[in-house]
């Protein structure tokens, strides 16, 4: 073992009652009061960091490290979902309705345990590491945007990674990829207005469940007919709400939606394809809508020169063996906002495995990781911080 084998493994009981503890004490975004001052109370117990609070929930820690170099951001997102947990393990949610379902309890222990191992040496390091635990990555705007925006941590930043647990990645797998990774998460809300009347006498009436069953199906036409086979797209209607009973035809459909793709041309032009669609159907048949389209998080572009030291990176670090090309995703991270600012790559760590079963998919009532996968996730970016530089 290397001497930084040695620490890491050292560390992995610290890591797991970290995320023991993130994990019982979830809070949603922009929430994570109690989160993020155990996170500051931890850093706090580690020698050589500045920790301050960009914003209320969110916290930094700052490493001066001893040798010349670029400034780098390492980023863990803290929050967790409103979702209640099934886990019956004894550290599971003790806050009714929020869970970490995503996996940031994890991220949080893994950014935790690189502080300690940086500040434990940081004659080794090269530059500046800033560590920023984000707070509010799974609701828009997001809390990413706001640290980009309002307030100076990208300031002076040179390059930017972090990485994601994968319950659908085996667990000590790490996967990267240049290019597009992940899709722009953009919604719509969409409200058919018909003219209710008796279910016996539909001709005397304006079903906008009718309409709605046909703006849902003429949708998908837009992806499958509309758009280059090679041109990802998703349009998903994820919520459907009308009516009250059997016998009256309501007055009005209301729909959710989600519309993802990685083209930020494509994704500029969806809105007015849907609508579109939307207004020809509802004309056809005598109803009217309104079309409310928000634009979520952009598309997570992956600067390439960088996945391609993470890769070599973990080549080294992990092994060829444990190591994969990514896939891109259609989810969304507002790990995009510090792109924006920076170079970086995101990357995934697996977290799956059958012994802690734990391949359930991110967001359900029975996610959780492999706690392996911690180590993993330290061991890369530990390296990361030591290693990835600016190219010639
Ligand atoms: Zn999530
Ligand atoms: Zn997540």
């Amino acid at each position: 073992m290397t001497a930084t084998q040695e620490r890491t493994a050292a560390l992995r009981d610290q890591l797991v009652a970290w995320r023991r503890h993130l994990h019982m004490n979830p809070e949603v975004g922009f929430h994570e009061h109690e989160t993020s001052a155990y996170i500051e109370a931890e850093l706090n117990k580690m020698l050589g960091l500045t920790v301050t609070r960009p914003t209320e929930t969110s916290v930094l820690a700052v490493l001066k490290g001893g040798k010349p170099g670029r400034t780098l951001l390492l980023r863990a997102d803290i929050d967790a979902l409103p979702i209640t947990e099934e886990n019956t393990f004894e550290f599971a949610s003790k806050n009714a309705g929020v869970m970490h379902a995503c996996g940031h309890d994890g991220h949080t222990a893994i950014l935790l345990g690189v502080a300690k191992l940086l500040s434990a040496n940081p004659s080794e390091v090269p530059g500046e590491v800033r560590m920023i635990f984000q707070h509010a990555e799974e609701i828009g705007p997001g809390g990413a945007e706001e640290l980009v925006m309002q307030t100076g941590l990208m300031d002076g930043v040179d390059l930017v990674t972090g990485l994601h647990l994968n319950s659908q990645l085996p667990a000590g797998m790490v996967a990267v990829k240049p290019g597009p990774f992940m899709a722009s998460p953009d919604m719509l809300e969409l409200t058919i207005q018909g003219r209710g009347g008796h279910g016996a006498h539909p001709e005397e009436a304006v079903d906008p469940i009718a309409v709605g069953a046909q703006v849902v199906t003429n949708l998908q036409h837009i992806v499958s007919r509309g758009v280059a086979a090679l041109e990802p797209l998703v349009i998903s209607i994820t919520s459907f709400h009308s009516g009250t009973t059997h016998n009256v035809i309501p007055d009005r459909a209301t729909m959710l939606g989600t519309v993802r793709t990685f083209d930020a041309e494509l994704r500029k032009r969806a809105p007015e394809l849907i609508e579109r669609v939307v207004k020809g159907v509802c004309e056809a048949h005598g109803a009217t809508y309104t079309l409310n389209y928000e634009f979520g998080y952009r598309a997570l572009i992956n600067t390439d020169w960088v996945a391609e030291q993470l890769k070599a990176i973990a080549l080294e670090t992990v092994g060829p063996e444990h190591f994969r090309d990514a896939r891109p995703t259609m989810g969304g991270e507002d790990f995009s906002a510090y792109l924006q600012k920076a170079p970086g790559a995101y990357f995934n760590v697996g977290s799956g495995s059958d012994r802690e079963d734990s391949r359930w998919p991110h967001h359900h009532p029975r996610f959780t990781i492999d706690e392996d996968s911690l180590e993993t996730g330290v061991k890369m970016l530990h390296a990361a911080a030591l290693r990835l530089t600016l190219p010639e």
